[in-house]
């Protein structure tokens, strides 16, 4: 074997066990990637499942809301006696209490609002009537001869010269 082909298979050689290590790496890798993305699928599939309970949760809620109020219903109505509940029921009527005294005190804020109102236009309509009865008295008398607008006080219409007043 010449001193050229020597290095030629040592170089092939090297190569291959070069291209063997890369080729394991890289399949490492792609088991990796594989399995990341097998733990992606399934995660997405708890978030599904996590979502689902979610709803099913706010069913209960909703569930236990209407239990509620049939239950206030029927304690209200007599239908339901139960000492563990009676305290329910006073709260409940406790806290509409406290709603209809705000309810009160809403429609006197309103009236007041309502009387602020009235005010303003009560006030309006006062300069309206003033300024029309100023206007009024600005206003002179009206010539007798061609009808135009006499200045207050004029003893001739500036228009036509006719005598004013008598
Ligand atoms: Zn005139």
């Amino acid at each position: 074997m010449s001193f050229l082909d020597r290095v030629t298979k040592v170089v092939k050689e090297g190569v291959g066990k070069a291209s063997e290590a890369v080729s394991e790496v890289v399949g490492e890798a792609k088991e990796d990637l594989e399995r990341m993305s097998r733990i992606r699928a399934i995660r997405g599939e708890i978030r599904d499942l996590e979502k689902e309970i979610e709803g099913i949760e706010q069913q209960i809620q909703a569930v236990k809301v209407e239990l509620g109020e049939k239950a206030l219903g029927l304690l209200k109505s007599g239908g339901l006696e139960h000492a563990d509940l009676q305290g329910f029921l006073e709260r409940v009527e406790e806290l509409e209490q406290q709603i209809a005294a705000h309810r009160e005190v809403i429609a006197e804020k309103e009236a007041a609002i309502e009387q602020i109102k009235a005010e303003e236009e009560a006030e309006k309509a006062a300069k309206e009537a003033e300024k029309a009865e100023k206007a009024q008295a600005a206003a002179g008398p009206t010539c007798p001869g061609c009808g135009a607008s006499v200045p207050k006080g004029a003893a001739f219409c500036p228009q036509c010269g006719a005598k004013i007043g008598a």
